[in-house]
């Protein structure tokens, strides 16, 4: 069977530093061959950078701006970005990026500014860009159809848009990544965007340490969970039996689906 990709985690997140090594290994256990690991704000892309060049058989980087984060952002967060992607072309992404209008009191016309950057950045480039979007679908469509887009398509992570969205958003060269937290019980609707999407546009995610799944789809628990559980980054194995399980395929088919996606979007050689 092909081995398993995770298009959108966190393993820089702090919450996960104590029990990284372990983490590592397990991801490992569950036959996991790349993850994209996606830097939030300017504080975390070192990190992020540095975890790649200790695994560089495993990470893939991204650095962004994540729209929860742009207030913290410095005048020249945009020349850093640009020298983090140039330094080695090709090999550190643009995102997490995005719009959300689910936040208290999102400014959304500040994100609009920050996300058009960081996507004409991506196309500048062609790079892989990693899409956060919550309640902000109109504005998201209207930039992507205004901007130039990236020649090799774009990553709508953790896509939770509605069915009816789907085929716009594949015309304009989407693919779309499935996280665990969608195998709930109420997220038919999520469940029903992604059986209308093209097979050679999914993918999947953990979006770790965030998006836990329901508990009958966790195999992998944190041991340092705190007050709240959080979803560890092995749970990609779970959440790749319960997309196959929603698409009504052979997981065995899902896997070399998906591993074909992962590498037409994602620039890495073939493991
Ligand atoms: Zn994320």
């Amino acid at each position: 069977m092909s081995p398993l990709y995770d298009a959108h985690n966190h393993l820089q997140d702090h919450r996960l530093l104590e029990e990284l090594p372990d983490i590592l290994s397990a991801m490992q256990d569950v036959g996991i061959a790349h993850c994209v690991v996606n830097g939030t704000c300017e504080s975390d892309w070192d990190r992020v950078l540095e975890l790649a060049r200790a695994n560089p058989e495993l990470i893939l980087p991204s650095v962004g701006l994540h729209p929860w984060k742009i207030s913290s952002r410095s005048d020249n967060w945009l020349e850093r970005m640009t020298s983090a992607i140039t330094s080695d072309p090709g090999s550190v992404y643009v995102g997490e990026c995005g719009l959300d209008r689910w936040v208290h009191d999102p400014n959304i016309e500040e994100q609009k500014e920050v996300f058009v950057s960081q996507l004409t950045l991506a196309a500048e480039h062609n790079l892989p860009i990693s899409i956060h979007c919550l309640k902000a679908w109109g504005p998201l469509l209207d930039i992507l159809k205004k901007n130039h887009l990236p020649d090799r398509g774009f990553l709508l992570h953790s896509y939770g848009g509605s069915p009816e969205l789907v085929p716009e958003l594949v015309d304009l060269g989407a693919y779309f990544s499935f996280s665990g937290y969608f195998l709930r019980e109420n997220k038919g609707r999520v469940r029903e965007a992604f059986r209308r999407i093209p097979p050679h546009r999914v993918m999947v995610e953990t979006d770790a340490p965030d998006m836990l799944p329901p508990e009958n789809h966790r195999r992998y628990a944190l041991k340092n969970s705190g007050v709240a559980p959080m979803n560890h980054p092995a749970n990609l194995l779970s959440v790749m039996e319960g997309l196959a399980k929603t698409l009504e395929i052979e997981e065995s088919q899902l896997r070399s689906l998906i591993s074909k996606n992962f590498h037409s979007f994602f620039p890495v050689k073939l493991s």
